[in-house]
C-alpha cells in the first residue's frame, strides 16, 4: 500500500493540485520509493491563502477562545490516540529510530494540549494614561500565517507552529518540506476528524522553490513562520519583506557544549554524545562542538571516545542510537566534511558503526568524533547537520566565552560544571537562545522559548512567547473627559 496522497488540503477538501503532478516518497533507510505526494504551486497557494482568510473573516474568527481550545486540545488527544500508527509513518519517512518517532509523536500531541489550554488565556492589557483616558491594549490575531517547515522534525514542528497560531486564533497555510510530508498528512486528516472549520488548516504539499517560495512571497498573508537552512531563511525574509509581511526565523546552529575540570563528567560525556547522534545529528540545536577545558581534555576526550565507539546505527525497528540521514544529498554532503578533515589532517577520534544489517541502499553515516579541531577549522564553525562531533579545548573562562561566541550562529549552548557563580557568567555571557546548565535539551521543552541569535534566526516559537509573535497589540484610547 503506498504511503501519501497525491491530493492537497484546502478549504477543509483534499483535492488535486493545479498541476496535477506528484513526487516521489523515499524511505531513507531503504532508498525504496513507498509513496507520493502531491506537487503544490503557486495556483493552489492562492486558493488556501483565499479559504484561510474566508475562515478567519467568518466561522473561524467568530468562535470563542474556549472553543478553539478544545478543538485542539482534541486533535492533541487523537494524535495520541494514533501515536503507533503515527510513529511508524515518521519513522518511515524520515529513518528515525522507532523510540525517537513516537517521543516527536508525543511532543506533537503535547503543543496542541499545551497551546489547546492557552488558548482563552492570551489577553491585552490597559495602561494608565493621561486624565479622562482610558486605554486598552487589545491582543488580536495577526490573521493568515504561512507556516514553512523542513523534514528533520516534521511531526513535532506541525504542532509547534500551527499550536501556536492557531490557539491564538489566526487560519493557517502550511508547507511541510518535500522530504518529509507523510505525518503532517496524516495529522491533517486528524483535524479533519476533529472538525475544524474549513480553512482553519490548509497543507501544501511541494518543492520550495515552487510552494514554498509562492507561500513565503504571497502578498496576502500576514505573518510568515519558516524553520529551515539559513540559506533558504535568507530567501523567504526577502520575498516577505517585499510585501511587509514580518516573520519569525528558526535557523541552524553551531552549539557548544563547554565542559569545565569540575563537571559531572560522567553525565556530561552521556548526554552530549547522545544530543549530537539523536536523530542523526540532524537537529538545529544539535552540540555540535564540545568545548573541553584543557586540564582535563585528556582524560574527557577518552570517555567521549568510548561512549562515541559504542554508538550504533540501523533502520528504525532495530531501534538503535540512530537511523541514516534523510537522503543521498545530506549524506554526500555530511561525508565531504569527513573527506576535507582528513585532507586537512583533523584526527578522528572515534566513530561508531553502521549495524551490518542496515541496507547498502540506505543513507547511512557513522557518527564521528573529531579530536583538537583548529578554532578556524569548518568543522569549529559550520553547520554540518550529521552525527558529526568537534572537540577543541580552552583555557579559561574568557577564552571559552570567545569560542562559544566565535561562530556566525547562536542557537542554543550546554554548560557543565558545578560552580554558581560560572554558571551564572555563562548564561550572561553566551549569546544564544537558550542555555541549558548541567544537561541538554535539544528539541525538547515545548513551554521554553526558543530561537537565535544571528544566523540562527530571530523571533522566538515555543512557550508562551510564541504567542506574541502569532498576535499584535492594537491600542484604543478611549476619551472619557467629557
Ligand atoms: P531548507 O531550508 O532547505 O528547507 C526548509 C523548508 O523550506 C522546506 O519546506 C523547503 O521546501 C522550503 N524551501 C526550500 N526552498 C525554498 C524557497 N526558495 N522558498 C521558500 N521555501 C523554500 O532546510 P532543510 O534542509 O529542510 O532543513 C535543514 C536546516 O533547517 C538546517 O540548517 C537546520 O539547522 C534548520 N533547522 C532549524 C530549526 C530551528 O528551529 N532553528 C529546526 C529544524 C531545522
Amino acid at each position: 500500500m503506498p504511503m501519501g496522497r497525491d491530493e492537497i488540503f484546502i478549504d477543509g477538501s483534499w483535492v488535486k493540485p493545479a498541476c496535477g503532478a506528484t513526487l516521489e516518497v523515499v524511505n531513507p533507510s531503504t532508498g525504496e520509493i513507498i509513496g507520493r505526494i502531491a506537487r503544490g504551486g503557486s495556483a493552489d497557494v492562492e486558493r488556501a491563502v483565499s479559504a484561510a482568510r474566508n475562515a478567519f473573516e467568518g466561522a473561524w474568527g467568530a468562535m470563542a477562545a474556549l472553543e478553539r481550545g478544545r478543538l485542539l486540545s482534541r486533535l492533541g488527544l487523537l494524535i495520541l490516540d494514533r501515536l503507533e500508527e503515527l510513529a511508524e509513518i515518521e519513522a518511515a519517512d524520515t529513518g528515525k529510530p522507532m523510540k525517537l518517532a513516537r517521543n516527536d509523536i508525543r511532543v506533537t500531541a503535547r503543543y496542541f494540549e499545551y497551546y489547546g489550554g492557552a488558548a482563552d488565556k492570551i489577553h491585552g492589557d490597559t495602561i494608565p494614561f493621561l486624565p479622562g483616558y482610558q486605554v486598552i491594549v487589545l491582543r488580536e490575531p495577526r490573521g493568515v500565517t504561512g507556516h514553512i517547515i523542513p523534514w528533520n522534525y516534521p511531526a513535532s514542528m506541525f504542532g509547534r507552529t500551527l499550536g501556536a497560531s492557531l490557539a491564538a486564533g489566526n487560519a493557517a497555510i502550511l508547507k511541510p518540506a518535500e522530504e518529509a510530508s507523510l505525518s503532517c498528512l496524516r495529522f491533517t486528516e486528524l483535524t479533519e476528524e476533529i472538525g475544524f472549520p474549513p480553512g482553519v488548516v490548509n497543507v501544501v504539499t511541494g518543492l520550495g522553490e515552487e510552494a514554498g517560495a509562492a507561500l513565503s512571497s504571497h502578498a496576502g498573508i500576514d505573518f510568515l513562520s519558516f524553520t529551515g537552512s539559513p540559506e533558504v531563511g535568507t530567501l523567504v525574509q526577502m520575498a516577505a519583506a517585499k510585501n511587509h509581511v514580518p516573520c519569525v526565523l528558526e535557523l541552524g546552529g553551531k552549539s557548544p557544549q563547554i565542559v569545565f575540570a569540575d563537571a559531572d563528567q560522567d553525565r556530561a560525556c552521556e548526554v552530549i554524545v547522545g544530543a549530537i547522534v539523536q536523530n542523526a545529528g540532524q537537529t538545529c540545536s544539535a552540540g555540535s562542538r564540545v568545548l573541553i577545558e584543557r586540564a582535563i581534555y585528556e582524560p574527557f576526550m577518552r570517555r567521549l571516545a568510548d561512549r562515541m565507539a559504542a554508538m550504533r546505527v540501523g533502520y528504525p525497528e532495530q531501534d538503535l542510537d540512530s537511523g541514516p540521514v534523510i537522503n543521498a544529498v545530506q549524506r554526500d554532503r555530511v561525508m565531504s566534511f569527513l573527506e576535507r578533515a582528513a585532507q586537512d589532517k583533523v584526527e578522528v577520534v572515534a566513530q561508531g558503526k553502521i549495524h551490518p544489517d542496515a541496507s547498502k541502499a540506505g543513507y547511512f553515516v557513522p557518527p564521528t568524533l573529531f579530536g583538537l579541531v583548529p578554532r578556524e577549522h569548518e568543522l569549529a564553525r559550520e553547520e554540518v547537520f550529521g552525527p558529526v562531533l568537534a572537540a577543541l579545548p580552552f583555557d579559561d573562562e574568557d577564552d571559552v566565552l570567545r569560542l562559544a561566541n566565535g561562530t556566525d550562529y547562536g542557537l542554543i549552548a550546554g554548560v557543565w560544571t558545578r560552580d554558581g557563580g560560572r554558571q551564572m557568567r555563562m548564561a550572561k555571557g553566551i549569546r544564544a537562545g537558550q542555555i541549558y546548565i548541567n544537561g541538554y535539551g535539544a528539541g525538547g521543552g515545548i513551554e521554553l522559548p526558543f530561537g537565535g541569535f544571528r544566523k540562527s534566526g530571530h523571533g522566538r516559537e515555543k512557550g508562551f512567547e510564541a504567542l506574541k509573535e502569532y498576535t499584535v497589540a492594537k491600542t484604543v484610547v478611549i476619551d472619557h473627559s467629557n
